[in-house]
């Protein structure tokens, strides 16, 4: 066995982040990761000849930790393509074109959604992220759907449509009926307001040259050879108030702190001896990963800027409920143009249900009903495979069921022992998003060095 002062479960961005503040400040770690390689929900891959972001990809000017640790490691960013019109699909069916961020829909939705959009940012600048059971209406926004409160505040189903597809399918990819409003606030307060969440313009701005894969690779690059050990997947951790052993397949492992740098969901397949309190067992039983699948579909060439489409798509009526021009700006000489989309909650589960070729046909029908025909016969098509991954099992993120993050919220970053827990999926600001686990990363090893 061998003795380190940390031992970090996990090297996505949180556990690398741990590692390298404490490296940094003469701690010595261990990284323990069960992939046979590190960036967890951050995947840049070449997959039949074309480079694909298989996860995150997307940084956003209120990610300022991410933003940060870019320049710290002097990676280069660049604007998605965003010239041109964009394509929205009505409740009645009909294709519309527009400008700007507001969707082409009747005066009167539109002004539903804009009050609600007012209203859902009152309700966020009400909140801090990080303890969203402190608001004064937690108790009511927690104890009733996201979907139920829209019905509360409209009668416009079209206004409810729009304003739930912002947090529903594109944020927590779970449908608005699972969720509690104040979840739906949380994400809102998390990003900055529920304006931004709206404007994709913003929450989807700029990509990181390379792949954003590059900031956990440069991340891990900086620790000294061997501190990240790759194919060794934690099953047991034995711990006391000194300290705690860590099991894998390989070997055993003992650290004076043990950081748990993975979902909720994955903590609690680890096996503890003794037991986790009571409270943090329960807890994350009422937690789940969402469901989309991100999807990749590239053209010979971007043809619907010959159209003057910018790419971006939106449809709550769609199977594909959002999509954009992906075409890798960064690869010099690419002549092809890459398309992404989105298949989020129960339009995901009746598509998982199909074969490989119907799921494909279902979804450029679906991308064909934004750009036209051409859509049909893209040279590349591939769905990231989140959902069936063992060490991650969903996408994008982990949210709590109604009721339960007033109920539990407060324990989520609670250390038991010498064990402390961190991911994006409990972060306050840049909750589900890399940003959080970089905030969530440096707040365990600041605590720790305390
Ligand atoms: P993870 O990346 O999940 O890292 C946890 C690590 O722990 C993994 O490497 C896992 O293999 C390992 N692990 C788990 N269990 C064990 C064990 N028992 N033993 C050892 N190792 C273990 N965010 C954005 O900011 N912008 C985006 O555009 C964006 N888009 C996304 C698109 C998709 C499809 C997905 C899936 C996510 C997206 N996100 C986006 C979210 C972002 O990727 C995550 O919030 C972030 O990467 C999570 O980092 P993490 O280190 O907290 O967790």
């Amino acid at each position: 066995m061998t003795d380190f002062d940390v031992v970090v479960v996990g090297a996505g961005v949180t556990g690398l982040t741990v590692a390298n503040r404490l490296h940094a400040a003469g701690r010595s770690v261990l990284v323990l990761e069960a992939r046979d390689r590190v960036g967890g929900r951050l995947l840049t891959e070449d997959v039949e000849g074309v480079r694909l972001e298989v996860g995150g990809q997307w940084v956003s000017p209120d990610q300022t930790a991410l933003l940060a640790l870019i320049d710290e490691l002097q990676l280069e960013m660049y604007s998605r393509y965003r010239a041109g019109d964009s394509v929205y699909i009505g409740r009645d069916g009909v294709r519309r074109t527009f400008e700007g961020e507001k969707f082409p829909v009747s005066e009167s939705t539109a002004a539903e959604v804009e009050r609600l959009v007012k209203e859902l940012d009152r309700l966020a600048a009400l909140m801090d992220p990080l303890s969203p059971w402190e608001h004064p209406d937690a108790e009511e926004l927690d104890r009733i759907s996201f979907a139920a409160w829209l019905a509360e505040q409209t009668d416009d189903p079209e206004a409810r449509d729009n304003v739930g597809l912002y947090v529903g399918p594109a944020m927590l990819t779970k449908p608005a009926h699972s969720f509690s409003a104040l979840s739906a606030v949380l994400m809102a307060a998390s990003a900055g307001g529920f304006s931004h969440l709206v404007d994709a313009d913003f929450i989807l701005d700029r990509r990181v040259v390379g792949g954003l894969q590059r900031v956990p690779l440069a991340l891990a690059s900086r620790l000294p050879e061997g501190t990240v050990r790759l194919d060794e997947a934690v099953t047991k951790i034995e711990w006391t108030d000194g300290g705690a052993t860590v099991f894998t397949g390989q070997g055993s492992y003992h650290g004076r702190n043990v950081v748990l740098a993975v979902p909720p969901t994955l903590v609690s397949r680890v096996q503890y001896i003794p037991a986790l309190p009571p409270v943090q067992a329960q807890m994350r039983q009422h937690i789940s990963f969402g469901l989309v699948i991100k999807l990749h579909i590239t053209y010979e060439t971007p043809f619907w800027r010959e159209l003057g489409l910018s790419g971006t798509a939106f449809s709550p009526y769609s199977l594909v409920h959002e999509a954009y021009d992906n075409t890798n700006e960064d690869v010099e000489g690419e002549t092809r143009g890459t398309l992404v989309g989105f298949v989020s909650d129960v339009k995901a589960d009746g598509l998982l249900s199909l074969t490989p070729e119907e799921r494909r046909a279902k979804v450029l029908e679906s991308l064909a009903a934004y750009y036209g025909e051409q859509a049909l016969t893209p040279v590349h098509y591939y769905e990231s495979p989140w959902m069936a991954d063992e060490w991650t099992v969903g996408a994008f993120g982990t949210s709590f069921d109604i009721g339960s993050l007033t109920r539990y919220g407060r324990h989520l970053r609670s250390d038991v022992g010498p064990l402390a827990f961190a991911s994006s999926d409990i972060a306050g600001l840049g909750f589900q998003h890399v940003d959080g686990a970089i905030r969530m990363g440096e707040a365990v090893a600041a605590r720790i060095l305390i």
